[in-house]
């Protein structure tokens, strides 16, 4: 099949969160599985300094936006035969020190950044000679693609689906923003993208794709409820034949203890040592005592409201007694940094946290911790619990969307059980999960028995990228 994937951000081009790891290792495991892939994404400041081998097509684009016109370049990535990274340049967009945000804003332009790369998206597979039949449109920032490609060659036109990442980011923008799709005002109602006066991207794409889909199971079955929907339950419930799940997978080529450039002590389920030994490094690294008796708690997350960091500090209030430690990697919200350093300061033999990005980082922590939390209040798929078992650190996890599927808690399966899950969206619930892993961590054999089932589930992206395909394969039938 012939594939193109849109997203704003693939990694190891750009990434904020867990949509750029998604699209690059379905890209990659798409190919391997035989397909022929293209990727496209802006090129953001850096990206061309990174990366060797970018080389400009001669391909220019003019592209209308409202009433001026904007012209782009195109840069491409070949992988391999099968793998192409097509890069929208447009330096005024793009060229910026992060992707979407200064500071805590969003950038006052995101409306025209994002229907500029929509646009181009869509102009791209006219574009491109291999002639893609399915462009596959990840997150609102590529929303309008369907809606464009269907207003523009409603015959030929490739077939489209929508993967809903994360519902609550939907780009909502201004009733005067709208001309910039130099759409007619015929699609501005209910029926189409209006969104309570608004316009709203992701709708266009859930209303106009020809197949959806969530990333997770239980995510495509929440968000048809009005408590995950976002608003959008009633779209997505009456296109819910056209709605699958999708668990993502993991790309164990990077997310491995085995052969990874970021540990210093690799390590398996057969000999677990090299944990041990990251974990002190890390206690070093951190400031904190380092013991290994003492078991290590860790959390690498997006400072936001989603993730639960609220409840998260308040179940580390009540915990900091016992005999514990928590270390936090994490970038978002200004006052959760501010509330996590104040936590910190007052119990700094307990926790430590650092805050910005760090991949390399992002691995040790992964690595070094005994158990990695995630109490989040909703949570589409999740990576971070997928990693951690492959890691043998056992997630801690609120039951929501995908961390409910990813995991295994003694009370579902006593054999299988690789985690601990709690319901209740609440600290003393979160606090409660704390004690039972202190329980565990004080029966070794049951621990090991845990890690080493965590470690031998597998997420592997061959089996998602299959059940991708099939999805494709709906979609070329939908008339
Ligand atoms: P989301 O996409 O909602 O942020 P996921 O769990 O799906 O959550 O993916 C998060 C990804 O981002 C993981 O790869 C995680 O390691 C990474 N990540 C989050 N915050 C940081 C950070 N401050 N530094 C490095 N990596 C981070």
């Amino acid at each position: 099949m012939k594939i193109l994937l849109a997203s704003s951000e693939i990694h190891p081009y750009s990434k904020t969160g867990g949509l750029a790891d998604m699209v690059g290792a379905l890209g990659k495991a798409l190919a391997r599985a035989g397909h022929q892939v293209g990727l496209v994404t802006p090129l953001y400041a850096g990206i061309r300094e990174r990366f060797a081998g970018i080389r400009p097509l001669d391909w220019k684009l003019d592209v209308a936006l409202g009433p001026r016109r904007v012209s782009g370049a195109v840069c491409a990535l070949a992988l391999n035969e099968r793998l192409t990274i097509y890069f929208i340049d447009q330096p005024d967009f793009y060229s910026r020190p992060s992707l979407y945000q200064d500071g805590d804003v969003d950038y006052p332009d995101n409306a025209e950044r994002f229907i500029f790369f929509s646009k181009a998206v869509a102009h791209m597979t006219r574009l491109l000679p291999w002639e893609p039949e399915v462009v596959h449109l990840h997150d609102w920032q590529v929303g309008l693609v369907p809606l464009l490609l269907k207003r523009e060659k409603p015959a030929s036109t490739p077939r489209t689906c929508m993967t809903i990442h994360n519902l609550a980011y939907q780009g909502v923008f201004p009733r005067s923003q709208y001309p910039l799709t130099n759409l007619p005002w015929d699609f501005f109602n209910m029926n189409g993208v209006e969104f309570y006066g608004h316009l709203n991207c992701l709708k266009a794409g859930i209303g106009y794709a020809d197949v959806i889909t969530a990333v997770s199971p239980r995510y495509a079955r929440e968000i048809t409820t009005p408590e995950f929907g976002f608003g959008l339950d009633g779209l997505l419930r009456q296109r819910q034949r056209a709605l699958f799940g999708i668990l993502n997978g993991v790309d164990y080529e990077e997310w491995n203890t085995v052969n990874n450039p970021f540990l210093r002590h690799p390590y398996s389920a057969e000999d677990l040592s090299g944990k041990t030994a990251g974990k002190l490094e890390l206690q070093r690294e951190f400031g904190l005592p380092i013991d290994e008796r003492i078991p290590l708690f860790g959390s690498i997350t997006r400072l936001v409201d989603q993730k639960g960091v609220d409840i998260q500090l308040g179940a580390l209030e009540e915990m900091l007694g016992a005999n514990l430690q928590f270390i936090l990697l994490g970038s978002g919200m200004k006052a959760y940094e501010w509330a996590y350093r104040s936590l910190a300061n007052r119990f700094p033999s307990k926790t430590a946290v650092q805050f910005g990005y760090d991949q390399g980082l992002s691995h040790r922590i992964e690595a070094g911790c005994d158990f990695f939390l995630m109490p989040s209040r909703y949570e589409p798929c999740g990576l971070s619990q997928m990693y951690s078992l492959r890691y043998g650190t056992l997630p801690i996890v609120r039951i929501t969307g995908g961390l409910d599927d990813t995991v295994v808690d003694i009370a579902e399966d006593q054999e299988k059980a690789d985690g601990i899950k709690f319901a209740e969206y609440s600290s003393q619930a979160l606090a409660k999960s704390i004690r039972k892993a202190l329980a565990l961590y004080a029966e070794p054999e049951l621990l090991r028995r845990y890690q080493l089932n965590g470690m031998a589930v597998d997420f592997s992206w061959d089996r998602t990228a299959q059940q991708y395909v099939k999805v494709y394969e709906q979609a070329q039938q939908a008339v």
